[in-house]
């Protein structure tokens, strides 16, 4: 047989989130206040985020109960096929099963709806009439401003210059759903202000946005701030992808040996995995973790594990990290979800415990991989995508030399089909691999809070 598919029925959608912090060898570092340095307590983080997910961010509850309403949204996609590559198994020759979880097939073409439909619900219940939030090459953006639309909240989209510009497609599909969007660093903010009155020609990044984001959001009662990643409830929020592959994997008869995912901020990769690795934690079989990042955007394997802002203009908490410092801009790659400047507190926390294996990887030979993939299997991946492509095609060549049937789960994130334009510049010849130097990196970890 050709094409397997693994399909659950809508009965068995998870009815609830795991949270790997109930499981956790060691507990995670508390999130300190950027005033005090004291850990901070919940009600430091009402201003920014309604009730229900500032109690799921310190939670230590193993499972979470997902509301009816969000999962009868999440019917819409949910559960999301996971199939066994076997046309791809053959182009590699290799003797490596190669299982992949497609989480293209929400609306936004990614799995970033898993969170937003939860933050956009738990608002609504909290009496929120706006959301602000923060996007690169716009599919945080999108996700949000769908879910915005379907709970009837405003949603103010401050969206990375060089992004807004070189993407409209995004932009489009988020004035589409009723979200406004502005070109960050914009005249709106204190933060935007501030950045252009210094670097008048700033193309922005994450952590200028953000700050804008969260400016807006701190000022006005009926306006909350939503992270599309990083965050403990975004991560939480994301472990449906990986519950609903362990039972498709059941179906198949098979366990991973390793599973990989792709990590910007760690929403993705610790959804598919955290499900797995609370199993391994509580005593089942063992697996073999593998997180990859950009080379261009090195936090997990170059950065520092130290307390951070997630921000530029230092307005958000301080938390405990993997960090390139929040002054780092990295270079232009296409995958333009993985350029944080830091990396999710709970994914940094399972890389420092030995529990996961980072490795950064250059971006031509992710555009190599992700056309092999879709040559075989004929979905086209998000450049964020292809990272995690590369590393289960480098761990399936690995197979085909020691001749090893190893079982090997990926995370297929997104589509690429708004990101047409990073494939015509990978046919034309035109990307570079780009590395950021020593320097660059000592640099900006030496402006790194002391605490
Ligand atoms: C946003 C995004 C990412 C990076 O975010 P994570 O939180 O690390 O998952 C990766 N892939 C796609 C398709 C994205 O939209």
């Amino acid at each position: 047989m050709d094409t397997v598919k693994y399909l659950l029925s809508e009965q068995q959608i998870p009815t609830a989130w795991y949270n790997i912090q109930a499981d956790l060898p060691a507990p995670l570092p508390p999130v300190l206040h950027p005033g005090t340095g004291k850990p901070i307590s919940p009600p430091d983080l009402t201003p920014l985020f309604p009730p229900a997910l500032i109690e799921q961010e310190v939670s230590l509850e193993r499972w979470i109960e997902i509301p009816e309403e969000v999962r009868d949204i999440y019917r819409q996609w949910r559960p999301t096929p996971l199939y066994r590559a076997r046309r791809l198994e053959k182009a590699l020759d290799t003797p490596a099963k190669i299982y992949y979880k497609y989480e293209g097939v929400s609306p936004a073409g990614s799995h970033k709806p898993n969170t937003a439909v939860a933050q956009a619900y738990y608002n609504k219940q909290a009496g929120v009439k706006r959301l602000t939030t923060e996007t690169g090459a716009g599919q945080w953006g999108s996700s949000l401003a769908f879910a915005g639309a379907l709970f009837g909240l405003e949603v103010l989209v401050y969206m990375v210059k060089v992004s807004y510009n070189q993407k409209p497609y995004r932009r489009a599909l988020m004035e589409t759903y009723g979200a406004r969007v502005v070109a960050s660093p914009s005249e709106e903010t204190h933060a935007g202000r501030a950045i252009l009155a210094e670097y008048p020609d700033s193309t922005g990044s994450l952590g200028i946005a953000i700050s804008e984001a969260v400016e807006v959001a701190a000022q006005d009662e009926e306006t909350k701030y939503a992270l599309g990643s990083v965050l403990n409830h975004v991560l939480l929020h994301q472990t449906v992808i990986g519950q609903e592959a362990l039972a498709q994997l059941e179906m198949a008869g098979d366990y991973p040996d390793i599973i990989v995912g792709c990590t910007g901020g760690g929403s993705n990769f610790a959804g598919i995995a955290f499900p797995f690795l609370g199993a391994k934690l509580r005593g089942d079989r063992d697996v073999e973790i593998i997180a990859v990042e950009p080379a261009a955007c090195p936090t997990l394997t170059r950065g520092r594990y130290a307390y951070d802002f997630g921000d530029t203009a230092h307005l958000t908490p301080l938390v405990k990290m993997h960090t390139l410092g929040s002054t780092f801009v990295p270079e232009g790659v296409h995958a333009g979800g993985l350029r944080y400047h830091g990396m999710g507190p709970l994914v940094s926390h399972v890389v420092e415990l030995g529990l996961a294996e980072p490795r950064a990887e250059y971006q031509l030979g992710c555009f190599a991989a992700g056309v092999t993939f879709a040559k075989a299997e004929g979905i086209l991946p998000a450049p964020e995508a292809n990272h995690a492509v590369k590393g289960a095609i480098d761990e399936a060549l690995k197979c085909k030399e020691s001749g090893e049937g190893k079982v090997i789960l990926f995370n297929l994130c997104g589509h690429g089909h708004f990101d047409m334009q990073a494939y015509i510049d990978y046919q034309a010849g035109m990307l570079k691999d780009t590395e950021c130097s020593s320097e660059e990196v000592a640099m900006a970890l030496a402006g790194l809070p002391s605490v």
